[in-house]
């Protein structure tokens, strides 16, 4: 049974106990590896997070706060409730300086509860001195194990993170799935459930339906247009009775999980509202998890069009989602039934795209001779030389350059590399990486 499983980490604890200094350390080095513009998530209180082969989905639930501080209790159990919904795994956050206080154990209470698995994090240890404090915290009983740590100066997170990692599942193989993975992904209203409507509205398209391993997951296999592909579909449907103020919250979990477990993504933007800036989140979410990537932009019915529309419409996107610009963009009206089958057809298209493997003696033969042309810059008098590239046997398209002093290799050269990789083969919608290496 092929299923990939998105993990979600949800940090709860109440205010100032450090909660979004963890999450800051947890995503940031991820987020700098490869968000070309950084600083675009820094704000965020979800995100990327990344402990050696092992993805997953950090939540600062204090980050969605959205009472005063007179429903401040009220508002806590909201969010411990909403990550004990939504995540795999909680991590609970305590404060050494303060000790435990009542807020603290109205938590504890809430989590003893839930039966999810949850890590004691004792937050502010600062020094040596302050771990026989934090034996405290076991009186909480919610586990056996405590981790004190400093969220700020770093002291005893990567104890933290080896011991998230084993909690984590094993990244199960991506082509466990032979069909290419299609989610579709954007805000709420865009038309999103519509798409899905037309485009899988007979049933007679669904070969199999197979039952999620999360509680609330299907994923469906269709033969749709003559395309065979794997919808997921991280169901929250469920759910849509008492979302109310928690909209955000749910589209969040369940846009970013619909992205990590898809291979292509098909993000949908509406037409009468341009592509916004939570738009430009998604895609960088998309980007971050090196999946593919179709822009639809829905409702199209609803534009006053001249010959001009669609060509200006698509630059002021590009102009947004640099410097990753080749990214496909198709415009639709579910409506109309307008161009549904386009979508599928190029979602497939950059599936095979994300799939190719350039044989190596053609990457060194076109990137050596683009190399020769424009050579790194010399740093110091020091010159570097790469003498072999080659494609890495990844899921997400990388390539590896192989040379003398791989630290004198800067952000615009490895920029420079990328393009030229775009320019010769075809990764239309596709992310690649960039490595450079010790030879
Ligand atoms: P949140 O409200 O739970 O998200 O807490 P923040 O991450 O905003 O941190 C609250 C305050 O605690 C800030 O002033 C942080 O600088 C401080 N803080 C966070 N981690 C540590 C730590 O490990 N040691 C100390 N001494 N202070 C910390
Ligand atoms: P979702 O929240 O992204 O799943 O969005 P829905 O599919 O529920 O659509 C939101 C609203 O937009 C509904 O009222 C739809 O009827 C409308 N809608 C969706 N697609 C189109 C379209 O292509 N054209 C027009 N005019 N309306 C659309």
């Amino acid at each position: 049974m092929s299923r990939k499983k998105s993990n979600v980490v949800a940090i709860v604890g109440r205010p100032n106990v450090g909660k979004s200094t963890l999450f800051n350390r947890l995503t940031e080095s991820r987020d700098a590896i490869v968000d070309p513009t950084s600083g675009v998530t820094r704000d965020r209180h979800y995100g990327h997070g990344y402990w050696i082969d092992r993805e997953y989905i950090v939540i600062d639930t204090g980050g969605f706060t959205t009472g005063t501080d007179d429903v401040f209790e009220k508002e806590i159990v909201r969010q411990v409730n909403l990550a004990i919904e939504e995540a795999n795994l909680i991590i609970f956050m305590v404060d050494v300086e303060t000790g435990i206080t009542d807020f603290d154990l109205a938590i504890a209470e809430l989590l003893r509860r839930s039966k999810k698995k949850i890590m004691v994090v004792v937050n502010k240890v600062d020094n040596y001195g302050l771990i026989a404090d934090s034996s405290e915290f076991y009186s909480l009983g919610l586990s056996d194990e405590l981790f004190c740590i400093s969220a700020n100066n770093g002291s005893q997170t990567g104890e933290l993170l080896d011991a998230l990692y084993k909690e984590l599942p094993e990244r199960i193989d991506e082509t466990e799935d032979p069909l290419p993975r299609i989610a579709v992904v954007g805000r709420p209203n865009v038309g999103k459930s519509s798409f899905i409507n037309v485009l899988t509205g007979t049933e007679r398209n669904i070969v199999t339906p197979i039952s999620g391993t999360t509680r609330d997951s299907i994923d469906t296999h269709y033969n749709s247009f003559g395309f065979e592909f794997t919808l997921v579909d991280t169901a929250g449907i469920r759910k849509k009775a008492k979302v109310h103020e928690d909209i955000e919250f749910y589209s969040v979990v369940r846009t970013m999980r619909s992205i990590q477990d898809s291979d292509v993504c098909v993000m949908m933007i509406d037409a009468t509202e341009g592509f916004e800036k939570q738009d430009q989140h998604i895609f960088y979410d998309i980007e971050k998890a090196g999946k593919g990537v179709v822009i639809v932009v829905n409702k199209w019915d609803l534009v006053e069009k001249d010959t001009k529309s669609t060509l200006k419409f698509e630059e002021v996107i590009r102009g947004k989602i640099q410097p990753y610009t080749d990214v496909p963009i198709v415009f639709t009206s579910t409506v109309d039934k307008q161009r549904i089958h386009k979508v599928i057809e190029t979602a497939i298209e950059v599936y095979h795209k994300r799939m190719q493997k350039i044989p190596t003696s053609k990457v060194n033969d076109i990137m050596l001779e683009e190399i020769e042309a424009y050579q790194p810059p010399a740093i110091k008098g020091k010159y570097v030389k790469i003498k072999y590239c080659m494609q890495l046997p990844t899921h997400t398209p990388a390539f590896a350059f192989y040379c003398n002093l791989p630290q004198y290799v800067k952000d615009p050269y490895k920029r420079y590399l990328e393009n030229k990789i775009r320019e010769h083969f075809d990764f239309c919608g596709v992310p690649v990486r960039v490595f450079i290496r010790k030879k």
